[in-house]
């Protein structure tokens, strides 16, 4: 095999197509890619697997494609066709419109961030969004870190710090991603004092632990499960009481929780903060990318005296929220203080309270536009199926959904082979498409589908 016929580094360097490449991207990238292509091109030779090098445009070609493709940005848009509403993968909550615009001034302009423009002097930059979360919510005080992972960790290092936290063991939960109760419990440095059983927890159980080292009751959400049956917890309400009569702080991690009553749509009861609230718990924290439909963010609200000690652990500086989230994030919760515009102005609550029928009309105005682009080398249907909110809310109701079905002409035939090809060709497209498999058909539910046009614009690359 000859191999000095494959053109040097230098020469493709020179070439005048590589130039533009060069000013683009920079030298380094483009003699490092066409290091890697000469090298690849020199094994497959070696192997056999080709007869002869490629010429010279090929190289610039390779190079180029390469480097497009290698240049994308790493995280971008895709379509969330999964059915899962709230998706953590698939970045869980789609801001509104609004925060955008927040978000785009907050940008490129300084900002009072931490500046209190009328006296001059130093500012807290949780008091943008104090006031409000304390309107909303009906609490006494508020604060804000990263995420509800944080914040339940915060929590716990500055209320109960070397000192015993009593959990229900129905509640020990594991979120996906690694957010365990005890392992959260050991880093905050508290002990875990564990009661009741897995499907019991009585008021008792509760005080016959209690004792001079208890430093808080915690109720944690079970989130992505539910124990039925023979079951009993003691609730927000009966907890708060205990703390009274113990004078011993009570926490409730909500995890997702809510600011509006989700029933009024029909949708599935999950507690609001403001009842969390009225119950008498001392503490609740909740995300802001979940059911609230905002940023990624851990929210804290509660009594006075407690978050104000939860602001001055060392703690809380590390997990301090950002200016852009800070923004966003108030404008999500202004959105609030119009209920009745939340279902048209919040992505979330849109998706979610979206109607039966109007998914129905969708799913079947796209359906003979696939069938088009496929032609006839699948099956294309539109069926009932189920959606899911998805991030642990509520987890075991789900909503009734349309979708259509992509699936092999003949049934039994590889059907692996045939869906792997299917999902990549909607994976290649140049917003991703994300469906699920279920049933041995590809199943795009279109209940979070906003932007048809777009949608329906770059089928025509569809490759399969
Ligand atoms: C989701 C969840 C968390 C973690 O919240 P993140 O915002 O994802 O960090 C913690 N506790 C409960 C009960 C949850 O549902």
């Amino acid at each position: 095999m000859d191999l000095s016929s494959i053109p040097s580094v230098d020469r493709l360097l020179q070439s005048s197509s590589i130039c533009e490449l060069v000013n683009y991207y920079g030298h380094t990238a483009v003699r490092n890619e066409i290091r890697k292509i000469l090298d690849e091109e020199r094994t497959e030779l070696k192997l056999g697997n080709q007869d002869s090098p490629h010429n010279e445009n090929w190289f610039v070609e390779q190079c180029k494609c390469r480097l497009e493709c290698d240049n994308k940005t790493p995280i971008r848009p895709v379509f969330n066709l999964t059915g899962t509403v709230l998706h953590t993968n698939l970045g869980r909550a789609s801001l509104p419109a609004e925060s955008i615009n927040t978000i785009n001034s907050i940008l490129s302009h300084p900002c009072n961030l931490e500046y209190d423009i009328e006296s001059g002097l130093r500012g807290d930059r949780d008091s943008h969004l104090e006031n409000l979360l304390c309107e909303l919510t009906g609490a006494e005080a508020a604060t804000v870190v990263n995420n509800n992972a944080a914040a339940v960790l915060l929590v716990l290092n500055a209320l109960a710090k070397e000192k015993e936290v009593i959990v229900s063991r129905g509640e020990l939960i594991e979120i996906g991603g690694s957010f365990r109760i005890p392992d959260i419990m050991l880093q905050a440095g508290c002990k875990l004092c564990e009661v009741g059983t897995t499907n019991r927890t009585h008021v008792k159980d509760y005080k016959n632990n209690i004792n001079d080292n208890t430093a808080m009751l915690l109720k944690v959400h079970t989130s992505n499960y539910k124990i039925e049956g023979f079951s009993s917890t003691v609730n927000e309400k009966e907890l708060a009481q205990i703390g009274k009569e113990y004078n011993i702080p009570v926490v409730s991690d909500l995890g997702s929780g809510s600011l509006v009553e989700l029933t009024q749509w029909g949708l599935p009861k999950e507690p609001t903060i403001q009842e969390i609230v009225k119950d008498g718990v001392d503490v609740i924290t909740f995300s802001g990318d979940k059911l609230l439909g905002g940023p990624q963010a851990g929210i804290i609200v509660g009594k006075k005296e407690l978050i104000s000690k939860i602001k001055k652990d060392p703690l809380k500086r590390a997990l301090r929220l950002d200016k852009i989230i800070i923004a966003a994030l108030f404008s999500v919760l202004n959105l609030y203080r119009h209920p009745e515009k939340l279902t048209e102005e919040l992505p979330t609550l849109r998706s979610l309270t979206r109607s039966l029928q109007e998914i129905e009309v969708l799913a079947n105005r796209i359906k003979p536009v696939l069938e088009k682009v496929i032609d006839n080398k699948a099956n294309i249907e539109v069926i009932n199926c189920k959606s899911q909110i998805g991030s642990g809310a509520l987890p075991v109701e789900l909503l009734p959904s349309f979708c259509i079905t992509i699936s092999n002409i003949d049934k039994e035939k590889h059907a692996g082979s045939f869906l792997n090809s299917i999902v990549s060709a909607f994976t290649k497209l140049p917003i991703p498409v994300i469906g699920r498999i279920k049933d041995n058909a590809y199943c795009l539910d279109v209940r979070c589908l906003e932007d048809e046009e777009t949608f329906l614009k770059q089928l025509k690359f569809l490759n399969v």
